[in-house]
């Protein structure tokens, strides 16, 4: 028992150790083709070369039965219609009519001839075979009293068919037997296939080593891919994949060069964002640790100033780095968390809180009357800051208008102001991060509200614009893409704004 387990333990360790051999051989794309080329060819050539040999064989045997079924045929007619040529009579013994047949019957190709008597057997001039010895053989052909056929395997040669006759003549009986040796045949149908066995091996040879070149110039773009993609490190962006064709390897190399340029682009905005947002904090700790190494903090009341001032540029740091960090957020496809809005009751909302800014003339010029699915928090977020501006930018008699309106595929949301306006030049670049207008208003801010307003409008695939001049007031408007509300959502559930 013991014995045999262990045996079949070492079996198992062998083929566990040959299954690990074989998945640690190297799988490359390229050897992976090859082998699926050679297997499909050797399957396609092994598959025609089997049909071919079992058609052929078949082939062999149909014209092996028919040659017996002549010779038979032959024989008979013999019978028939054959005299004795000594006499011109009828056959008198059984012996002469086999004789006179054997002699005018000449066999064909792989074929022999045989009369079968009681005490002996004839055969043709030169036939004579050891097979006519063979009692086996003998016991078989002349057995029945029947026509019969078959096969039979000599001990010293190969397979041979046979057809027997058995003919009576008065009294005496014997058997015509005509013998086709299957084995020449059938061996040169052998060789043939073997002839074919050496051909197809050199031709899949010559497959293997075609396929092994074409693979690698097919695969060459990928590699590039995958070279490149090597060498690429975070700093260093600039490689890209030369492209040639225009297959699908090597539009692969083109998605991944587009996907390099974004990346670059991405990398790019974010190491300006760090820039910007490191410049603008400096600005604030360099005042704060100056006023602080100039305090005297033996005098109370310089002490309680510089406290005053320092906590007013704590509360200005800390405002820019929430905004950075709403702005850092923007970037995540979480930041949106949509719903179903009713734009109407969002412009009554913002209303509500801007009127806490500020001490002006609010009032709501237009109110849409539709529903769109954003995100509430962010459009009021957006459109507060932008009632902060405009307080920010007026004096308490100013007017500032909230509005919004609804077309077939835009929601327009609106913030309207009667203050010093905007200049031609700054209307683009006051959307930017940390950038100031030239207003002749001058007002405290980080330069980041109007980046967040542009920020989360782009998040919901919109844009903001600003309508001014110099004296004109501004009219910042936020463009929406109505997108359609599902038809499952009621839309008169309260959605916290
Ligand atoms: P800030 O914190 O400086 O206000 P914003 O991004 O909110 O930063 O605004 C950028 C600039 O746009 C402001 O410095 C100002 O010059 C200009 N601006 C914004 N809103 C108004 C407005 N309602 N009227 C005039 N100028 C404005």
């Amino acid at each position: 028992m013991r014995g045999i387990g262990s045996g079949e333990d070492e079996g198992s360790a062998v083929s566990g150790r040959l299954g690990q051999a074989l998945s640690n051989l190297p799988r490359s794309v390229r050897a992976r083709i090859l082998a699926w080329v050679l297997l499909l060819a050797a399957v396609g050539m092994a598959g025609a070369a089997g049909t071919a040999y079992v058609l052929e064989r078949q082939r062999i045997d149909v014209r092996i039965e028919q040659a017996l079924q002549q010779e038979v045929s032959e024989f008979a007619e013999f019978r028939r219609s054959a005299v004795d040529p000594r006499d011109g009579g009828q056959f008198t013994t059984l012996e002469r009519m086999f004789e006179i047949a054997l002699r005018r019957n000449v066999a064909d190709h792989h074929q022999t001839l045989a009369a079968y008597l009681p005490t002996k057997t004839l055969s043709p001039v030169g036939g004579t075979l050891a097979l006519h010895s063979d009692p086996a053989f003998r016991e078989l052909v002349t057995g029945s009293r029947q026509a019969t056929s078959g096969s039979y395997r000599p001990p010293d040669a190969g397979e041979i068919r046979y057809s027997t006759v058995p003919v009576q003549l008065g009294d005496a009986r014997g058997t015509f037997v005509v013998v086709y040796f299957t084995a020449p045949e059938r061996s040169e149908l052998t060789e043939v296939f073997q002839i074919y066995s050496v051909v197809a091996v050199a031709a899949l040879a010559v497959i293997a080593l075609a396929g092994w070149l074409a693979a690698g110039r097919l695969l060459r773009p990928i590699r590039d891919v995958r070279q490149t993609a090597q060498q690429i490190s975070q700093t260093d962006l600039v490689r890209r994949i030369v492209v040639h064709g225009n297959d699908d390897v090597s539009s692969l190399a083109r998605t991944f060069n587009a996907m390099l340029d974004r990346l670059e682009e991405a990398f790019a905005t974010q190491r300006r964002f760090l820039d910007e947002a490191g410049h603008e904090l400096r600005t604030p700790i360099t005042i704060v640790r100056g006023h602080l190494e100039l305090m005297n903090p033996r005098d109370a009341e310089e002490t309680e100033e510089v406290r005053e001032l320092l906590l007013d540029e704590l509360d200005r740091m800390s405002r820019s780095v929430e905004d950075l960090i709403v702005l850092a957020k923007a970037e995540r496809p979480d930041f949106l968390r949509t719903d179903v809005v009713d734009i109407g009751r969002l412009t009554d909302v913002v209303l509500d809180k801007a009127r806490a800014l500020g001490d002006r003339s609010w009032r709501i010029d237009q109110r849409a009357d539709a529903w769109v699915v954003a995100d509430g928090q962010r459009l009021t977020q957006a459109l507060v800051q932008l009632a902060e501006n405009a307080v920010k930018f007026t004096r308490p008699s100013d007017q500032v208008t909230i509005g919004s309106s609804a077309d077939g595929d835009t929601v327009r949301l609106w913030v309207r102001d009667s203050g010093p306006g905007i200049a031609p030049e700054d209307t683009e670049r006051i959307f930017e991060r940390f950038q100031r207008g030239h207003s002749v208003i001058r007002a405290d801010g980080s330069g980041l509200g109007l980046a967040i307003v542009r920020a989360i409008v782009e998040a919901h695939g919109g844009s903001v614009e600003v309508e001014s001049g110099p004296g004109r007031g501004a009219n910042f408007v936020l463009r929406i893409p109505r997108v359609a509300v599902p038809a499952w959502t009621a839309p008169t559930e309260e959605v916290a704004l």
